[in-house]
């Protein structure tokens, strides 16, 4: 099922490379960086894109343990990937009384958001192990603070219930400087202290650069993973795992005066040699991209120009040295992941999340066991 990347083509179409030891490197890296902390990690969303069934296993054979996902089904999807190999799938978003069989068939743990859900698990499935989720700041899912102290007062509420873990998020981890990171972390702090003796989870991706003090007991990364920087602007220690390659079709010459692509949004005010690339928003490259996004011809920069149709682009490779034919490669993506998501005024998750709508992946493979 595995394809080299060096394959020929059997069509001028654009590849997605997911690099699965990349991402299994990765899921080191934070372990490396919280030693004193379980890593596992967050894979809603077809693991962000990149595909559950490939990513899982993978994140499993580095050492993964606890798994994260939004929805039920995609915990299902997880524990098929998984093949067996032990792990915690917790599900975010809640706890549905017509889901249980669903939950109990792929032994999934709900993350309990409020008091409500806490009092329906208890009639209707106390034996099911479950997370519990307080919103410290974030005001998105999870226990609010008039729900967290009534449950604190009363302890009792969880009285014979399985609570595997305790979990907050942080909203603006990715800017350090916020003050809203170290007022969460003290609410959540003063919350472990209530429910001590449960693992208790507090950091995403960002989080963890936050620091030890941010580390709690389990991490739950998602795009580190993946190679996204998690606080863009600042060092990031995780390595690019995904890459577009795709392949050129036609190579032309422009006129000063001539322009490119629908709307004529591009006019060359110098002679210019653009090359039309087999990629486009159908791929999942966001239109957005167009007129400030970029690939790259080995270590050359090669902006697009115009908009970006539904399958093809516009690239500039006027300062290409090495001879251009059709089926040369143009990569998009890998390092330039921030930058690209920049030029869209969007995040690389946005993105990501949407690559896997017409490429044809392919999967350089990973280090089977730890
Ligand atoms: C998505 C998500 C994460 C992972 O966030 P990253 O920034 O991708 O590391 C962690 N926790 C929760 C609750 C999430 O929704």
């Amino acid at each position: 099922m595995t394809t080299s990347p060096t394959d020929t083509r059997a069509e001028p179409a654009p590849r997605l490379i997911i690099d699965l030891a990349t991402i299994q490197q990765n899921y080191r890296k934070v372990r490396d960086l919280a030693p004193g902390a379980e890593a596992g990690a967050v894979i809603k969303a077809n693991a962000y894109g990149l595909g559950a069934m490939e990513v899982v296993p993978a994140l499993a054979d580095a050492g993964c343990r606890t798994f994260y996902v939004a929805h039920t089904s995609e915990g299902r999807e997880a524990r098929t990937a998984l093949a067996g190999r032990p792990a915690d799938i917790y599900v975010f978003n809640g706890f549905w009384p017509a889901e249980l069989p669903a939950l109990r068939d792929a032994e999934l743990f709900p993350v309990i958001n409020e008091l409500a859900q806490l009092e329906q698990l208890r009639e209707q499935a106390p034996d099911l192990p479950c997370a519990l989720h307080f919103d410290t700041g974030m005001n998105r899912l999870g226990l609010g603070p008039e729900e967290t102290d009534a449950l604190i007062a009363n302890p009792a509420r969880l009285d014979a219930i399985d609570v595997r873990q305790i979990m907050s998020h942080l909203a603006c981890a990715d800017e350090p400087v916020y003050p809203l990171n170290a007022r969460q972390l003290e609410r959540f702090s003063r919350i472990r202290e209530a429910f001590h003796g449960i693992p208790a989870s507090l950091s995403n991706s960002a989080g963890i650069l936050l620091g030890p003090d941010y580390h709690f007991d389990v991490l739950r990364p998602g795009l580190a993973l993946f190679g996204g920087v998690p606080a863009p602007g600042y060092p990031s220690p995780f390595e690019p795992a995904v890459e577009i390659d795709a392949p050129i079709l036609q190579i032309r010459t422009l006129r000063p005066g001539d322009t490119v692509g629908y709307g004529a949004t591009f006019t060359a005010d110098t002679p210019r040699r653009i090359a039309t690339v087999a990629a486009g928003y159908a791929d999942g490259l966001l239109r957005a991209f167009g007129n400030g996004g970029f690939g790259r011809i080995g270590e050359t920069r090669v902006p697009i120009l115009g908009r970006v149709s539904m399958d093809l682009i516009g690239v500039d490779v006027t300062d290409v040295d090495s001879p251009l034919t059709p089926g040369h490669p143009v990569c998009f993506l890998g390092g330039d992941i921030e930058d690209m998501a920049d030029s869209a005024a969007t995040i690389s998750y946005e993105f990501l999340v949407r690559l896997g709508l017409r490429f044809h992946r392919i999967y350089k493979p990973a280090a089977r066991r730890r």
